[in-house]
């Protein structure tokens, strides 16, 4: 693999990268097996993924003798239509949606990463993060080995391409035996499509069938929408190979300890009308504001939503509470990550891009506003003000998930410890910043009784800071120089 020419600009975004001690990625993933129709069956998948990461995009196709790819800073819908998708042949085919912090927006991350091994071609599409990717990483590169990105997912490929394995199965199991972390893969061969999950069972990953094709999916809602029958999800430490047409599953890692799903898909980040191994988000969620409304009842007017994150704990606290639900603050859903900020003058123009208040709803009312999780703290601050601004007489901030203490090292963006106001102040301190009269965090204890429907162990590091794969600094990353790329023509 060779580099490509960086600017001072991408030299000193690769260094601040590679500084952090790990990478806040959020992905989908999609692949599909022995379909006409792959790579239009692949973007309909990452379309129905795009909450799981907007910021890049990408498809490899395969026709069993050629492979094809296509990646692009942007949405599915910006970055893939009729024409660019006619240019994806093949009936196979691997996608891969991608947000990541600041530091890792380059199209050189985006995914699926595909290389050309002496095993024939493969490409990769990664949800998760390693936790000792910095580490392999420094390993290969004192072995001479070049990386064409900053991203953890890299070190898969790299340790896949060096393999003394045999077939590229036995190498990409192989490969994944040395990574620490959360993997859920789908893995594209010249004939045959692979999906995998760490041993953890971090990130979700589904299986269905289409028109006897099969698919893999981060969610189930992406099954629904190109009407796949969800056939199960991947066990954790599952690898299934599916060529011409036939699954053969593998169990090739020693198993963890125990099951650690990610409890922040059910909380936020899943969509609502996915079934996360067979228990429906939605549902799950309304339990949480249920049982939110009996830890931190209130007497108040309205139980009012932050949409879309808090829209379905609140219809659980209604209910429980019986007090009315109402959308008194309306969401825009076309606001874009970055928009041009007007003058100064304008005070809370961003916040105001994104949420208003009806006003004729909250003249002089007591509000329970409703959200999943703070980080920051950002969004309540502004909204609360702006609940008052329009009208409100008291604002009850009420919380469907504990404080979030730690940041996550497994695959949610999250920023640093220092970042998350609830590691900096008490729920009392809180609530004073966000401006609120009450605040009411769900407990720890209430999301762990709300979780007893669930088949399975799951992580909750982040609020318990009880890690399930230590996390530990990677030591400083190696040197890189700097090349100064001049203008051709300059004086
Ligand atoms: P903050 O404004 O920083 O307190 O962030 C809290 C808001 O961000 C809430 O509305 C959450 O639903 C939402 N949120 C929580 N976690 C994430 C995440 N990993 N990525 C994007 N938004 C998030």
């Amino acid at each position: 693999m060779s580099r490509d020419l960086l600017t001072l600009a991408d030299q000193q975004a690769l260094l601040r990268e590679r500084e952090a001690d790990h990478f806040h990625d959020e992905c989908g993933i999609f692949g599909v097996h022995g379909h006409p129709e792959a790579a239009n069956i692949t973007y309909l998948g990452l379309y129905a993924l795009q909450h799981r990461g907007q910021e890049s995009c990408g498809i490899v196709s395969s026709t069993g003798r050629e492979q094809f790819v296509h990646r692009a800073m942007g949405l599915v819908a910006d970055v893939f239509g009729e024409k660019t998708l006619e240019k994806l042949p093949g009936r196979h085919a691997i996608g891969h949606v991608r947000y990541s912090t600041a530091g890792g927006s380059h199209l050189r991350n985006a995914q699926p990463f595909y290389a050309t091994t002496d095993g024939g071609p493969v490409a990769i599409a990664h949800n998760g993060n390693l936790v000792n990717a910095n580490t392999i990483r420094r390993e290969l590169e004192g072995r001479g080995a070049i990386f064409s990105t900053t991203a953890d997912s890299e070190v898969i490929v790299q340790l896949l391409a060096r393999s003394r394995e045999q077939t590229l199965e036995e190498r990409l199991i192989d490969s994944l035996s040395r990574v620490k972390g959360a993997f859920s893969l789908v893995v594209l061969t010249r004939d045959a499509l692979i999906a995998a999950r760490d041993p953890h069972g971090f990130r979700p990953l589904s299986l269905g069938r289409l028109d006897g094709a099969w698919v893999a999916a981060s969610e189930t809602c992406a099954l629904d929408l190109i009407g796949a029958e969800h056939e199960r999800d991947l066990d954790p430490g599952e690898v299934v190979v599916i060529r011409r047409g036939r699954l053969r599953t593998l169990r090739p890692f020693t198993p963890a300890p125990k099951e650690n799903f990610c409890i922040f898909e059910y909380i936020y980040f899943a969509r609502p009308d996915s079934n996360l191994n067979g228990q429906n988000v939605y549902s799950y969620r309304k339990e949480l504001g249920r049982m939110l409304a009996r830890e931190h009842p209130v007497a108040a007017d309205l139980v009012v939503p932050v949409l879309d994150s808090g829209n379905t704990a609140a219809l659980g606290f209604a209910e429980e509470s019986g007090i009315p639900y109402e959308q008194a603050m309306i969401r825009n859903h076309y606001v874009r990550r970055t928009f041009i900020e007007p003058a100064q003058s304008i005070r809370h123009f961003g916040v105001k891009v994104k949420h208003n208040a009806v006003r004729g709803l909250l003249q002089g009312k007591r509000v329970i506003l409703v959200d999943d999780s703070i980080v920051r703290g950002t969004t309540l601050i502004k909204l609360v003000s702006m609940l008052r601004q329009a009208g409100a007489r008291e604002v009850h901030a009420r919380i469907s998930s504990p404080p979030t203490i730690g940041p996550c090292y497994y695959g949610i963006d999250t920023p640093t410890r220092e970042e998350l106001i609830a590691n900096q102040h008490s729920v009392d301190g809180i609530r004073e910043i966000i401006g609120a009269d009450t605040i009411g965090y769900l407990s720890l204890e209430g999301l762990h009784n709300v979780s007893k429907s669930l088949k399975h162990g799951y992580c909750d590091a982040c609020f318990s800071d009880n890690y399930p794969i230590p996390v530990s600094r990677e030591g400083p990353p190696p040197q890189l120089s700097l090349f100064r790329e001049i203008e051709e023509g300059g004086s």
